[in-house]
């Protein structure tokens, strides 16, 4: 496959069994071939793969590229503990981080430390000034808590104004939502590159169920087109494939800064995307 001539980069998460490592180490050796311009490694909620992020990230970045970034949150632990992590990440010549408020884990009523992930960025570059370069998540359809689309962008500006490189958007099937959400940040004066984060259609139930807790508009007809292949998963996953490359087009003929696909650590479908896009 020709390698794509616009930035490229592959969303991991850190896997729990020995199977799913396998399976892992497979999809990265295969998306490495694109020249992607980074892997990024998720964090879990709860602080329970503090150790795992750490342990993928550093298995991913034993080659000179891509670079991989890894993924922190709120829920990482205390100032201390995420100190001492970020030194780890320094040692292994890691400077990016995406840096997140993450998710409050259910039966727990309160975050981290940090409240919000613009506490957590102010603490990274307060600890090791002029080191890290800082990814934040951002969300064109609006983040589930948040009240209004002006709060989205007032707290959105807020994150980015305490040092911020890049924001990757929540996945999205509607275009228009994120040149939207992109024309009110310019109107700001945010000026942080906004990658749109894609996620190839594979699994019906899983991505419906995903949209049900990012907060992501599955337009209506395209639900009932996914349902109407029933059990045909096949024929489901190429109708996916065809959407996905449609909407990545659109979003690079209009000149993104880039796509970041979230992978679920499967190289398929993103391989098929990336081959049908020009
Ligand atoms: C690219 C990307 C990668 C992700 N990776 C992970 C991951 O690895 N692990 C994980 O657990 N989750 C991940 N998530 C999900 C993310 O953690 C959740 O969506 C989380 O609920 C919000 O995180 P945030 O950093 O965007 O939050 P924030 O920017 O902190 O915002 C969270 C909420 O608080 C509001 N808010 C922000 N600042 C303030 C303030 N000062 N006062 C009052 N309200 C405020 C916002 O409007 C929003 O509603 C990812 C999301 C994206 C887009």
């Amino acid at each position: 496959m020709n390698k794509p001539n616009f930035g490229l980069s592959f969303e991991f998460f850190p896997p729990k069994t020995a199977e799913q490592k396998a399976a892992l180490l497979a999809t990265q050796t295969k998306l490495r071939a694109l020249s992607p311009e980074f892997f990024s490694v998720t964090f879990g909620a709860g602080g329970s793969t503090i150790g795992a992020t750490a342990e993928t990230v550093l298995e991913l970045n034993t080659h000179d590229t891509p670079k991989v970034i890894p993924h922190l949150s709120c829920m990482g632990g205390t100032p201390d503990e995420i100190k001492a992590l970020l030194q780890q990440y320094i040692d292994n010549g890691i400077t990016e981080i995406l840096a997140l408020r993450g998710d409050v884990p259910s039966g727990m009523g309160s975050v981290g430390y940090f409240r919000y992930a613009n506490e957590l960025i102010e603490f990274i570059h307060k600890t090791y000034p002029g080191v890290f370069k800082i990814t934040v998540g951002c969300y064109p359809e609006v983040h589930p808590e948040t009240l209004t689309f002006e709060t989205e962008i007032k707290y959105f500006k807020q994150k980015v104004d305490a040092g911020v490189d890049r924001a990757i958007t929540q996945f999205f099937f509607n275009p228009d939502a994120y040149f939207n959400f992109v024309e009110h940040c310019e109107k700001a004066g945010i000026e942080t590159p906004i990658t749109p984060g894609i996620m190839p259609i594979t699994n019906f139930a899983n991505i419906n169920r995903f949209c049900g807790f990012c907060g992501t508009d599955m337009p209506r007809w395209l639900k009932y087109k996914l349902q109407s292949y029933g059990d045909d998963r096949r024929s489901m996953q190429q109708f996916g494939t065809e959407f996905t490359i449609k909407l990545c087009q659109q979003l690079l003929d209009q000149g993104v800064p880039g796509i970041h696909f979230y992978t679920l650590n499967r190289s398929k479908a993103t391989l098929d995307v990336v081959k049908g896009l020009s």
